[in-house]
């Protein structure tokens, strides 16, 4: 019963090693990092602005970070 407990908790964080690995190279090898998918509110106009770092409305440049 301990052994089996034992190997079930290691497959687990071999698994849990792997999605963090898989994690890490999408970020590593994300073509679109330079483009900011966060969510902002233009401070301009108060658009909220879903994708790039350029308000659509008024040309507001978001380029804070
Ligand atoms: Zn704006």
């Amino acid at each position: 019963m301990g052994y089996s407990l034992l190997l079930i908790s290691i497959i687990i964080i071999i698994l849990i090693i792997m999605v963090v690995l898989v994690g890490v190279q999408r970020i590593k090898n994300d073509p679109y990092k330079d483009l900011s998918l966060d969510e902002w509110n233009c401070p301009e106009c108060g658009f909220l602005v879903q994708v790039g770092s350029k308000c659509i409305y008024c040309g507001y440049n978001n380029n804070s970070k």
